[in-house]
């Protein structure tokens, strides 16, 4: 399935940016909003600095009213504070240090301009400043990192958190339950068409890691008790060689970040943390 992002519905545009990697697949999506007969647009995530993305960012966007964050990571933020510079607004993110200008952004916010309205939810699990973005008009929901076109994503311990992301997926699943958002704009990978079968999909995978998790755990303690040396410094990455075998290893770093937030959310007692 390739992607090169595009347009969707009658107000966004996706440019897709150069950085392809195991880590952010085919690249970052930005997204251009606006709305139909509007002249201004939001530019969400703006991307690694390339300058011929950033171009093709601008020409997708002519007139820039604020960029918007959907969290601190590079790929997604790095070239924000240089773009919103080149077209004069200014940056809006929940996390200070990467605002510019006085305006934050946080839960229940509505970023309104010329029409178009962006509903902010809080959807923290995947770093602790996620934010997803709703489109009422659209019934779509741009959501960063906390759910990709493709594929699962990284709770990245300790900035993320196993107990907040199941509760940003049920949040977002309880949108989309109510026919709020049906479709799901994600900031790596194509767009999702139908966004309930997709979260119940993220939500079962977590539990289904869980139970991988916690049977690993079982198996290496018991191996402990027969007298094979268990290193606490090790365990994560021990876990990560049993449960992430189906995985590139390239991706094993990223998957022990996780592994790490799933034996913090274990050790705290579950999901009531
Ligand atoms: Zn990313």
């Amino acid at each position: 399935m390739t992607w090169s992002g595009g347009s969707f519905g009658s107000r966004a545009v996706c440019v897709l940016a150069d950085n392809a990697s195991p880590m952010t697949l085919d690249g970052t999506n930005t997204w251009v909003l606006r709305e139909p007969g509007g002249s201004r647009s939001v530019v969400v995530d703006p991307g690694p600095s390339s300058p011929a993305h950033l171009d093709a960012v601008r020409a997708a966007a002519e007139d820039v009213a604020v960029v918007l964050l959907t969290h601190h990571h590079l790929d997604h933020s790095a070239a924000a504070r240089e773009f919103a510079e080149s077209v004069g607004c200014g940056v809006r993110a929940l996390d200070p240090a990467y605002r510019l200008g006085s305006e934050g952004l946080g839960a229940g916010d509505v970023v309104a301009v010329d029409g178009l309205e962006v509903h902010v939810v809080a959807t923290p699990g995947h770093t602790a400043d996620s934010l997803s973005f709703v489109l009422p008009a659209e019934r779509a929901v741009l959501t960063g990192d906390t759910v990709l076109g493709r594929g699962t994503t990284v709770v990245a311990h300790p900035d993320g958190s196993l107990g907040a992301y199941l509760e940003s997926l049920d949040r977002l699943h309880a949108l989309a339950a109510a026919h709020e958002i049906e479709t799901i704009w994600p900031g790596h990978g194509p767009v999702i068409a139908d966004a309930l079968p997709a979260l119940d999909q993220y939500l079962a995978h977590r539990q289904q890691r869980l139970e991988q998790v916690r049977d690993a755990l079982r198996s290496l303690h018991a191996a402990a008790r027969d007298g094979v040396p268990l290193d606490h410094d090790q365990l994560p990455r021990r876990i990560v060689e049993i449960v992430y075998a189906d995985v590139d290893e390239v991706l094993w770093p990223a998957a022990e970040l996780s592994v790490r937030a799933q034996l913090a959310y274990l050790s705290g007692g579950g999901r009531n943390l």
